[in-house]
């Protein structure tokens, strides 16, 4: 391809991108295509030959896009949002054009330094103490993984990375029993292991971890001989928007001088919002790391995952490794390869910055409350609806409920309203009994598309009858 095909092409796709965007009302949400459908249409060996764009683009709008579910639908309620606004998604357009490997501060100076700057935008936003600095990570899980790595070589005298863990399985790590699986994961691979985080019940409104319960764990594991490592909080966890109470857990962690990591990756967009602030962020400050996901309700195009750091120095001297290929001379710089744990990194900060500036960010906190609204709105209906029952109240804009009915019921009704397409939600698990989720988030939405749900919530349950 040469550039002025590759002009005229690029052309071509932003404004399919458009007309692809003003249609989205019109489209299912969900893919409506069984498994194998789409793979049974591509060719079983690669074409030894050219092929035109025409072809390859005709084919792409025939065979791909009946596959694609649309995250960017007015009336996507399933998981959370994976917000793309416009305007990032320019900016993703030019990161791929200059196609640029920003590792090192010397391999784009201007990556690293807007990373700094739009990391401390939005820890300003998000109204965290002048002393986080941070970086911009692929996924909450690659933070939360950090992190824990963090707890374990801070646990160990900064010996796992060089001795292994093979003779050590006393560590422990304390979280609620509402976190993302993005913990036990991280727990698995870091070595730590399932057994060794301890899930503490929770209660209250938000579901929080109950402190005394952790306070009695911490203190039996060093009683029986065990390492307390760091405790994992939550802030709007997945399932339900469960969030602790930040300040009195860590207060236990300053106490027993554990290290601290809290999953924001959803909730954390809406603290850009003083009036959630009090509920949700009170007693941050002191965090030793924190995950918010700006590509999850923020509205940065997937992906873009920032990781705020009290002091960079713990997770510096577990993860920093720098083979002569890599050392840089000269003037002191920051190498944001040495803060994760893959080398080679997109020019993510980009996306922030089109974001804010095109917005404000009082035009993002205000679809963040209408979202809040709005959520709270379909649930008053579906409260109301003779036989549905509200499981779990709105915690920011995420909600649970059920139709009438046993477990198999609830699962029924999801998959009749995916199937019928107007809408997707998904299902979770709350005490036991299965819920049927609802959250509100996609970056345009109007409430015009969110009070259509709970209509066709009722007109495919009754059809089910
Ligand atoms: C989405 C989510 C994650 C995982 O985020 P990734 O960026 O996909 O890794 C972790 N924790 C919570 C609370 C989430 O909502």
């Amino acid at each position: 391809m040469n550039w002025d095909e590759f002009s005229h092409w690029g052309k071509h796709i932003s404004d399919w991108a458009a007309d692809y965007h003003k249609g989205l009302p019109e489209l299912p949400v969900r893919a409506q295509t069984a498994p194998g459908e789409i793979a049974a249409q591509l060719p079983e060996i690669p074409p030894d030959e050219s092929e035109t764009m025409e072809d390859i683009m005709a084919d792409f709008e025939r065979i791909v896009m009946p596959g694609m579910t649309h995250w960017q639908h007015p009336r996507f309620f399933a998981y959370f949002p994976a917000n793309a606004a416009p305007p990032s998604m320019l900016a993703d357009m030019l990161i791929t054009t200059v196609a640029a490997q920003c590792m090192l501060w010397q391999t784009s100076p201007a990556a690293t330094e807007l990373e700094g700057v739009m990391v401390d935008w939005l820890r300003q936003a998000l109204d965290l103490p002048p002393e986080y600095t941070g970086v911009i990570q692929d996924s909450a899980s690659s933070a939360t993984l950090s992190a824990v790595l963090t707890m374990r070589e801070r646990a160990t005298g900064f010996t796992g990375n060089r001795d292994g863990l093979n003779a050590k399985g006393d560590l422990r790590i304390y979280c609620s029993d509402q976190v993302h699986s993005s913990i036990d994961r991280a727990c698995w691979v870091a070595g730590i292991g399932q057994n060794n985080l301890i899930k503490i019940p929770t209660n209250g409104p938000r579901h929080s971890m109950d402190v005394a319960a952790l306070r009695q764990a911490i203190s039996s594991d060093r009683d029986a001989g065990r390492e307390p490592a760091g405790i994992i909080a939550a802030t709007g966890g997945t399932g339900i928007g469960a969030s602790d109470r930040l300040g009195e857990v860590l207060k236990v962690a300053i106490e027993q001088d554990l290290y601290t990591h809290l999953d924001a990756a959803w909730a954390g967009s809406a603290m850009i919002c003083p009036e959630f602030r009090g509920d949700f962020w009170a007693g941050v400050e002191g965090f030793d790391s924190i995950v918010f996901n700006p590509h999850k309700w923020l509205g940065a195009q997937f992906d873009c995952s920032v990781q705020f750091l009290r002091d960079p120095t713990p997770q510096l001297n577990t993860l920093k490794i720098e083979p002569e290929y890599l050392k840089t001379t000269g003037a002191e710089v920051t190498n944001y390869s040495e803060w994760t744990i893959p080398l080679g990194r997109r020019f993510r900060a980009l996306k922030i910055w089109f974001l804010i500036r095109s917005y404000g960010l009082e035009g993002l906190r205000e679809r963040i409350r209408n979202h809040v609204a709005w959520a709270h709105e379909v649930c008053d209906e579906i409260r109301a609806t003779e036989g549905f029952e509200i499981v779990t109240e709105p915690i920011l804009s995420l909600f649970s409920f059920r139709c009438p009915g046993d477990d198999a019921a609830q699962q029924r009704l999801v998959d009749a309203l995916n199937d019928d397409g107007r809408i997707y939600l998904t299902q979770g698990m709350f005490e036991g009994r299965k819920v049927i989720r609802f959250q509100v988030g996609q970056f345009d939405t109007t409430r015009e598309q969110v009070m259509m749900a709970p209509v066709v919530i009722t007109d495919v349950w009754r059809a089910l009858q």
